[in-house]
């Protein structure tokens, strides 16, 4: 039964089912963007994890400038270094480019933008 996500989402939550990191994101990824307290921590982690591989090469298809926090062992400053040393073009699209789209999206088909939770009743789509 189809979930409704592509096959690569399927093989993305195949690995991500064997993180070391799954369920402590709170070590991953720090609270304030300039702590870097945890990165040791993380990266032991990462040491220990049997998807590293998987992951790195998941974590280069998006945009390290967008990136937070230590995917497969790395910083986001690592990562862009990774990817120009292997001359790897993020797949994924920047946040930036995401939101643009989605914006593009609703407005093209209002008809699909869901009300935002917890609005009052006589709420009206902005113009
Ligand atoms: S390599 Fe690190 S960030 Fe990647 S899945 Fe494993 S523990 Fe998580």
């Amino acid at each position: 039964m189809s979930n409704g996500f592509s096959g690569d989402y399927e093989e993305e939550a195949h690995w991500t089912d064997k993180a070391n990191c799954k369920d402590r994101g709170h070590l991953m990824f720090p609270k304030r963007h300039k702590d870097i307290t945890y990165i040791s921590e993380a990266r032991r982690i990462c040491r220990q994890c049997e998807v590293r591989g998987e992951c790195l090469n998941y974590a280069l298809s998006f945009p390290a400038a967008d990136m937070h926090g230590i995917w497969a062992g790395l910083t986001p400053r690592q990562l862009a270094k990774e990817q120009k040393a292997r001359g790897v073009t993020p797949s994924k699209p920047t946040i930036a480019e995401f939101m643009a789209d989605m914006l593009r999206y609703y407005k093209e088909k209002p008809e699909h933008r869901a009300k935002p939770t917890g609005v009052r009743d006589d709420w009206q789509e902005p113009n």
